[in-house]
């Protein structure tokens, strides 16, 4: 079973639309994909749809942007129910506030180099959440850098002068909401330092004991010893351990499969959520 449970699409920064992303994924050889969009649910139904017809499991999910001291954590949300009122005014309010910041970061940015908020609109589809890889593509277009990877070395990394944050939910409230919504939540590439400050263990044990299932040790964000970190830490926390890909299409080098998840793992995500059901595959 080749099981990827992280995937970006459109309706947030990725650049394969919500089918697009699903019939990658069956090329890929896998079994079982994620949808797991920042912040938003808005490709569930394409996916889904597209998942029936290519025989290709799916798993409907989340990646909730989050703060705890200042330090952005991302958790993935699996399986949950995507109208769960309380997480929707979480997720409505890091949105609006992603917007305001974008806008915040077009302005600093603007000081200096050719680009307008315009620029940014065009390279966002629909009411997808609005992230620094759009601003990254406004800058390709006009010809400031070659690829997102370099307009975010160059100028939107984490700590540099255009840089801006947005409102995000504490983690452990993320993880309750999710677990309140029927969902089961894991923690994103806990320890990839390269994105810039990771929190503690005290706050991953937080969040273990909110009702974490699992830390996401394999991604390609963290060294080998960051990955047998997290598996410790996982350990000694009692959670399971997820790989995947975070794939984003063409906006970043991560390809589908490239980090795996196991069955038994699978199964637990499954077991433990409530509100959406896994669409099987073949
Ligand atoms: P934001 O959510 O607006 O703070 O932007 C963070 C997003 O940018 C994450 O989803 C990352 O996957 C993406 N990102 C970070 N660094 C890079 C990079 N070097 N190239 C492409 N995408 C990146
Ligand atoms: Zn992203
Ligand atoms: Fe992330
Ligand atoms: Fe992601």
């Amino acid at each position: 079973m080749r099981i990827d449970l992280h995937a970006h699409t459109t309706a947030s920064d990725g650049t394969d639309s919500p089918a697009q992303l699903v019939e990658n994924a069956a090329r890929a050889g896998l079994d079982v994909v994620a949808i797991t969009d920042h912040d938003s649910t808005t490709g569930w139904a394409e996916a889904a749809a597209t998942a029936e017809r290519h025989g290709i499991g799916l798993v409907r999910g989340i990646e909730v942007s989050c703060q705890a001291g200042g330090i952005s954590v991302h958790v993935l949300g699996y399986l949950h129910d995507p109208e769960n009122a309380e997480l929707l005014t979480e997720l409505d309010k890091a949105r609006t506030s992603r917007d305001s910041r974008a806008r915040r970061i077009v302005d600093l940015l603007a000081a200096d180099l050719p680009i307008v908020w315009d620029d940014v609109l065009s390279q966002v589809t629909g009411d997808a959440t609005i992230g620094r890889p759009h601003i990254a593509d406004a800058l390709v277009a006009r010809g400031v850098v070659p690829d997102r990877d370099a307009a975010f070395r160059d100028f939107l990394y984490t700590g540099s002068r255009y840089y801006a944050s947005h409102y995000a939910v504490d983690p452990s409230r993320a993880v309750r909401l999710i677990r309140a919504a029927g969902g089961v939540a894991v923690m994103a590439h806990p320890f990839a330092a390269k994105r810039g400050r990771i929190v503690s263990d005290e706050v991953i044990g937080d969040m273990a004991r909110a009702g974490l299932l699992a830390l996401e040790a394999h991604h390609l964000d963290h060294t080998p010893e960051q990955a047998a970190k997290a598996e410790r830490l996982a350990t000694d926390l009692g959670l399971l351990v997820t790989g995947s890909s975070d794939y984003h299409g063409s906006g970043k080098v991560n390809r589908l499969g490239d980090r795996l998840s196991s069955p038994e793992v699978l199964d637990a995500i499954v077991a433990g959520a409530s509100a959406t059901p896994l669409i099987a595959g073949r």
